[in-house]
């Protein structure tokens, strides 16, 4: 039987999964998905600080749809002779999906082992754990990108928060859009931003700055940077700054894979690409499984066409600020942003254990509302 393998169980994984299994039913089979992990996680969750809300069972998704779960880790992939080494054997695969995300970049300054992050579940548990040792706490934040700017007006409330940024202005990554609502924000909740500040060093009990400076701190949470998983450069395709693959419009990157999700550039539009976001890497799960499975079966493909970008940044206690557009003009802030934020965080949690709503979610390309 032909052999559909999908490296990943995120938001891309999960979604190449289900619409390859829409698919099947106009042939013979099998889909495998291979994950290290028995739960998805929900990372746009992860700054609540709240680890159990974040996670997702794989088995009460995949096993409805007959999908296999191999639990995992791939350290490499020969494109040569179709297949994917892990740590004991190899496997082959006739046609493969890569949907193995990102990860945060590591700092490389000295101290780094004191840093907490909240990229992966393990993390914000650490961090949870962390701070209830704590009666009050000063945290620094590093970097005032998305996930900075989340942790730390999360934080805003519990303890005090010094957020640092590298560049002249907060958010440089979010344009000048959706700016002046997160200054307001940041000024509200009393945090204390450092721009044009560089942290040289951590240490236990706070960070020092490049000009000789130091914050006392309890906790010190590093944010900067995102790179596509290392299994990208398992596969002969160009690549971008960020590591991504670069696919065509059916999400191919080369001869019988498929990427999707935070490993893959693809066209959103004439003039953009994808972001590294669940918003884009849900509908290109759904397009690189369904291809991947027609292109085994010979059955025709599609196009990605995800739905317009949108971005929604959690400000704490100030509320979410909502924009369209790749230019970001805002259009929901405060109360009323928080509610769509607390609406997405509830959207992207996939169904479970009901096969019929899974298969009709992934045969909707629209992500109905994301963010
Ligand atoms: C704190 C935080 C907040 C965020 N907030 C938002 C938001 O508000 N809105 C938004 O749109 N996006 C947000 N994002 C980004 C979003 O979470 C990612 O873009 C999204 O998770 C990408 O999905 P993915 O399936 O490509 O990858 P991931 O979710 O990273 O999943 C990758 C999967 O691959 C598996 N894997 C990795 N390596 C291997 C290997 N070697 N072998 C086998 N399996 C492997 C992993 O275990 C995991 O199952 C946020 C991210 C973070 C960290």
């Amino acid at each position: 039987m032909p052999e559909l393998v999908i490296v990943g169980g995120g938001f891309a994984g999960l979604w190449s999964a289900a619409a390859a299994a829409n698919v099947r039913g106009a042939g013979d089979l099998r889909i495998t998905l291979v994950a290290p992990d028995d739960d998805m996680v929900l990372r746009p969750r992860l700054h609540r600080l709240d680890p159990g809300w974040s996670r997702v069972p794989l088995k009460r998704f995949l096993d409805p749809i007959d999908v296999g779960h191999l639990r995992a880790r791939v350290t490499g992939i020969d494109t040569a002779t179709r297949q994917i080494h892990l740590d004991d054997r190899s496997i082959a695969y006739d046609r493969l999906v890569l949907a193995a995300g990102s990860h945060l970049v590591r700092a490389e300054i000295p101290g780094a082992e004191h840093l907490f992050d909240i990229d992966t579940v393990d993390g914000a548990a650490r961090l949870a754990d962390h701070l209830r040792g704590l009666q009050t706490f000063t945290a620094v934040v590093i970097g005032s990108g998305f996930t900075g700017l989340e942790i730390a007006t999360e934080l805003a409330d519990r303890g005090q928060v010094v957020l640092i940024e590298r560049a002249a202005t907060v958010a440089p990554d979010l344009g000048p859009g959706p700016r002046p609502v997160i200054e307001a924000a940041l000024t509200e909740l009393g945090i204390d931003v450092r721009l044009d500040a560089t942290v040289a060093s951590v240490h236990a009990d706070g960070v020092t700055l490049a000009d000789g400076r130091t914050v006392t701190a309890q906790v010190v949470i590093w944010t900067a940077g995102m790179q596509a998983s290392p299994l990208t450069a398992h596969i002969p395709a160009e690549r971008d700054a960020l590591g991504r693959l670069k696919v065509d419009s059916r999400l191919r990157a080369h001869h019988d894979v498929f990427a999707a999700g935070d490993v893959a550039a693809a066209p959103a539009d004439l003039d953009h690409h994808t972001i590294q976001s669940c918003q884009f890497a849900t509908p290109m799960g759904k397009a690189a499984g369904h291809n991947a499975a027609a292109d085994l079966l010979g059955l025709p493909l599609v196009d990605f066409a995800p739905d317009p970008y949108v971005t929604c940044l959690d400000l704490g206690a100030a509320g979410a600020v909502f924009t369209t557009g790749w230019h970001r003009e805002v259009q929901l802030t405060g109360s009323q942003g928080k509610d769509l934020k607390n609406t997405i965080l509830d959207v992207i949690h996939p169904p479970l254990d009901d096969a019929h709503e899974i298969l009709r979610q992934a045969a909707r390309q629209s992500n109905g509302v994301s963010g």
